[in-house]
């Protein structure tokens, strides 16, 4: 498909039609195994001279239209999908850095993000150095031999800071150091391996599929950064790799393309731990796609009328959105969200944790949940949920205060959420 209008790629990227029954609709392949043809062709597939579906764990049919979708898209050259967004950041990081090295990593990230790099990566002996993302240099200080990756959000809740990821991918190239950023808040808005990012990660459960029924994740391989030529940097991809016959996935994967990465995390990643997405999933997923384009933006238009409103509203201090940043974020918003701000808003209520606490309990259309990028509009008060096991200095850090509630806003008429955040707001007091 030439184009590389999103309206468009988000209908037909990746398929035309079934070519066993012309089916319009991708069809669900419910399959684990594929029948091979000949003993000669199983060995092909296996030693990877030719590439086809072996087993559904490590690739599918209905789902590699949505890598491919997902790809093109982005603009990259290919994608890996995955059962969640975890699995994605997980194996995006793992693909690279090995007991023994590091990665920089920006301070504003998705709570279970955090949890994984500070905890999980760190017990098996992959450190994750944070740093404050509003000083791109910090990303050069903080890098040293074994330093395999950056990594980012675009779009990072509850601060809604956007990331500057131009400047930090240009760093990364000084050292041969990849850019991995989490896009999950701002599909569509903003295509990051355009400014320089190598790999894209999404959790899909989010505006990708943007009906709330499923959770998955997608690894995206930009093809435009050279392992090759940062070998002794990137050794994951430039020394035999034992679990593949001694393959050097950057010679190995030539004949394909510059897809050595996403190639390594499918055979060995996948193969070895087994996060695969089902594809009645990815088939879900397929759905959401379809409209991601519309609904982002409906999103933008109504999160920002939201911001706009309870700016107005006296019992409320201070309101997080990515139109209210000053300065250095402000231009930043302007660099990378020209085409909307995304769904998501955060609010301080006066009243501190319990007029929060009222606000949740008294909302009648917003649900009260934990997800994010639903296409309904969901509301939660993170000091008494996701962030209550920090403590108050924690949270503070992670830009939560006790008064702190967070909205993810929906493609509802925008008179209905405002009227439902106005009596809530009447309710909660100040
Ligand atoms: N990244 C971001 C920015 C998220 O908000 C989330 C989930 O909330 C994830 C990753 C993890 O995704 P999943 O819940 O699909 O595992």
């Amino acid at each position: 498909m030439t184009t590389t209008h999103p309206e468009t790629l988000a209908l037909h990227a990746g398929w035309r039609a079934d070519p066993a029954t012309t089916a319009v609709a991708v069809p669900i392949y419910q399959t684990t195994s594929y029948q091979f043809n000949s003993t000669e062709h199983a060995a092909n597939l296996f030693a990877l001279a030719e590439l086809g579906n072996i087993y559904t764990r490590i690739g599918n049919p209905t789902t590699d239209v949505l890598e491919k979708r997902v790809a093109a898209l982005e603009g990259g050259v290919a994608a890996l999908a995955v059962s969640s967004g975890q699995a994605a950041s997980a194996f995006a990081v793992k693909n690279l850095a090995r007991a023994g090295d590091n990665i920089v990593s920006s301070t504003d990230l998705y709570g279970g993000t955090w949890n994984l790099f500070a905890n999980q990566l760190k017990d098996e002996g992959i450190e994750v150095r944070f740093v404050d993302p509003s000083d791109p240099e910090a990303f050069a200080r903080a890098t040293d031999d074994r330093t395999r990756a950056y990594y980012a959000e675009t779009l990072p809740n509850p601060k809604l800071r956007v990331f500057p990821i131009a400047e930090v991918a240009a760093i990364g190239k000084r050292f041969g150091i990849p850019l991995i950023v989490d896009n999950t808040a701002a599909p569509i808005l903003v295509r990051p391996l355009e400014h320089g990012a190598a790999v894209v990660v999404y959790s899909l459960t989010k505006y990708l599929g943007g009906h709330g029924t499923s959770i998955g994740g997608i690894i995206v391989d930009g093809g435009n950064f050279d392992w090759e030529g940062n070998a002794a940097r990137q050794p994951a991809l430039n020394t035999p790799d034992p679990s593949y016959h001694g393959a050097v996935w950057t010679q190995a994967v030539k004949p394909i393309g510059p897809v050595a990465y996403i190639i390594k995390a499918r055979t060995t990643l996948l193969r070895d731990l087994g996060s695969a997405l089902s594809p009645f999933n990815a088939f879900l997923f397929l759905q959401g796609i379809e409209t991601v384009t519309l609904r982002i933006k409906a999103h933008s238009d109504n999160a920002l009328a939201v911001a706009n409103f309870l700016q107005e509203r006296s019992e409320v201090t201070r309101v997080i959105h990515p139109s209210t940043t000053t300065g250095q974020d402000a231009e930043w918003t302007r660099k990378y969200l020209p085409r909307g701000q995304g769904g998501l808003v955060g609010f301080e209520l006066a009243g501190g944790a319990e007029a929060g606490r009222r606000f949740i309990d008294n909302l009648k259309l917003l649900y009260h949940v934990a997800n994010i990028g639903d296409a309904r509009s969901l509301a939660i008060h993170p000091a008494s949920t996701t962030h209550s096991q920090l403590t108050g200095e924690e949270q503070a850090a992670t830009g939560v205060s006790p008064g702190y509630v967070r909205l993810s806003i929906g493609i509802e008429h925008i008179d209905d959420i405002l009227d439902d955040l106005a009596q809530a707001l009447d309710a909660a007091g100040a």
